[in-house]
């Protein structure tokens, strides 16, 4: 196993819409692996391909504090939604910065595991936060892309702070 290099915003990457996984072979677990390592090193509850460097339909989640309920999704598309929460969010590409957003309350989404297999599952809580967080991904969103307006410009004063530091 592998841990991977972890993008970072602004990379491009991360603005770019993944593509359909059609081979379910020995590389795509070999990659589920390591990016599932990845993840749990970063202390991170999901991860979704673009931010490793590779723009495809995949992500791992485990939202359990025990780290032993690993899901894979592969190609998930969001069938189903209801209600509206508030959010306070955190993304392995963007360290250091959090803030509240708007989700669904309730998800249903349709996946493939890494046979190929296609599956459905129903989710609330944290779950359904991170579903759609890492569907978000697949598609180049960002969770500050759902911020209001003044809230995106705060972000990106905040962003420019941070390199500006880390060039010092
Ligand atoms: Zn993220």
């Amino acid at each position: 196993m592998a841990l991977l290099n972890i993008h970072v915003y602004p990379d491009p990457i991360l603005k770019q819409p993944a593509e359909k996984v059609t081979e379910f072979g020995e590389d795509l677990g070999k990659l589920l692996d390591n990016m599932y390592q990845t993840m749990i090193s970063a202390a991170g509850i999901g991860l979704a391909a673009p931010q490793v460097g590779i723009s495809r339909r995949i992500a791992v989640i485990d939202v359990s504090e025990e780290r032993d309920q690993r899901l894979e999704i592969i190609n998930p598309v969001i069938t189903e939604v209801a209600g509206k929460i508030p959010s306070e969010e955190g993304c392995l590409s963007i360290p250091g910065y959090r803030d509240t957003i708007k989700r669904s309350e309730i998800v249903t989404i349709t996946a493939q595991d890494r046979s190929g297999e296609q599956f459905e599952i129903k989710a609330d809580g944290l779950l359904a936060i991170c579903l759609q967080h890492e569907i978000d991904h697949l598609d180049g969103i960002l969770f500050t892309d759902h911020l209001s307006r003044l809230k995106r410009e705060l972000f990106k004063r905040w962003h420019r702070k941070q390199s500006a530091a880390s060039e010092r």
